[in-house]
């Protein structure tokens, strides 16, 4: 079952809860926006059903309100940063932020972030440089219960460490390219887990390292105490632009890798992100690199069209056509996810109106 909400009413309750739970109202706004965002642009895994996770992290001390990004390394195009454990919400648009102001004066800033907590939608980073025309290219890895099996692995060793790459094109919607590794994202499973779906044949293999299309193995522990895996979207190939994920947003980032037994109990995920940004103004290819942009996608969208699909289209587009149509018509939360946005609210003694 669902219900259908208005978003400016899913963002006046989070950000309340935000509120009560120990953000400023800066804060509980900022991150409240970004979790309707995820929803509007049809990402639900990353939307307002993350809520209950992070006040559970805030009340076990594991993600920090009001934090701000920490400077720990500046060489004018490198910057080294640290979370201090904060909304990844608030600490991820602080860091692109400096990161964007260094690529417009040099040209290109390689940033690192790590100690963040969820940053929830990587696109939303890449949109923010996007917007002044830079190329914007992120790798990020994800410490929290090890979800996704290695090629090859019978369990879960890694995150959904996600790989975002954002291109502007000139006079149109940018090019915006941003996944989970795995098969499918984590989020994806739960709410399908919520709704008691099923899942697509060769996505998961239970806690035995068997498949399955029960998306329950990756979301509530299973008989013997146990999670079975996502596994790796292209195979070996997805695989490998996994752990490049978890190299360069865990390691080099000073974030850490993951590399212990999992504690089901906690609850706080954290993430590392490596970022790249390009100014293509500063390049004496700027005039080409417009023109061939423009000039590769319409030829990839003069081709025909398979009979299983209505349009080709480019990375971005069809988050862009699902907000566009959930202004209108409001979006659908499954009643198992609503009803733990509700008990959440409760814990901090925030009620939902007209409830
Ligand atoms: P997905 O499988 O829906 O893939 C999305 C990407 O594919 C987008 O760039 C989209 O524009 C493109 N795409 C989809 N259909 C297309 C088509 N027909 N033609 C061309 N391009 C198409 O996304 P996902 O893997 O479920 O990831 C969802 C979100 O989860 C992302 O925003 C990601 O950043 C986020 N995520 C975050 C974390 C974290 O720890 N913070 C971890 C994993 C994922």
């Amino acid at each position: 079952m669902h219900k259908t909400h208005q978003a400016t009413d899913l963002r006046t309750h989070v950000a309340a809860v935000l509120r009560a739970a120990g953000s400023s109202q800066e804060e509980a706004t900022t991150v409240a926006d970004n979790l309707v965002e995820a929803n509007l642009r049809g990402h639900d895994s990353h939307g307002v059903g993350m809520l209950p996770r992070y006040v559970e992290a805030v009340l076990e001390g594991g993600l920090k309100p009001n934090s701000n990004v920490h400077l720990r390394m500046d060489t004018g195009t490198l910057l080294n940063l640290d979370g201090q454990r904060g909304y990844g919400q608030v600490i991820g648009e602080q860091a692109m932020r400096l990161g964007i102001d260094r690529a417009q004066q040099h040209g290109s800033c390689i940033m690192t972030l790590g100690n963040t907590h969820h940053l929830g939608r990587i696109g939303h980073f890449a949109e923010m440089a996007v917007a002044k025309g830079l190329v914007s290219l992120h790798f990020v890895n994800v410490l929290s219960r090890p979800v996704v099996a290695p090629f090859g692995g019978a369990d879960g060793r890694y995150g959904t460490n996600p790989c975002c790459i954002g291109i502007p094109l000139v006079g149109r919607p940018p090019f915006l390219l941003d996944f989970a590794t795995s098969r499918v994202a984590q989020g994806k499973m739960r709410v399908a887990h919520n709704e008691g779906r099923t899942v697509a044949p060769d996505t998961l293999i239970d806690e035995h390292g068997r498949p399955t299309t029960n998306p329950g193995v990756v979301v509530v522990p299973q008989s013997n105490g146990l999670f079975g895996a996502l596994l790796a979207f292209g195979e070996h190939k997805g695989y490998g632009l996994a752990v490049a994920c978890e190299l360069l947003g865990g390691a080099l980032t000073g974030g850490g890798t993951w590399h212990k037994p999992t504690d089901p109990k906690v609850r706080t995920i954290l993430n590392g992100m490596l970022t790249i940004l390009i100014d293509p103004t500063k390049l004496a290819t700027q005039v080409s690199f417009e023109e061939e942009a423009l000039a590769f996608v319409d030829w990839l969208k003069a081709g025909p069209v398979s009979d299983d699909f209505d349009a080709v289209q480019v990375a971005g587009e069809p988050e862009r056509l699902t907000r566009a149509q959930r202004q209108i018509e409001g979006i659908h939360i499954d009643d198992q996810t609503w009803r733990e946005i509700v008990a959440t609210g409760q814990k901090v003694n925030v009620k939902v109106p007209n409830q």
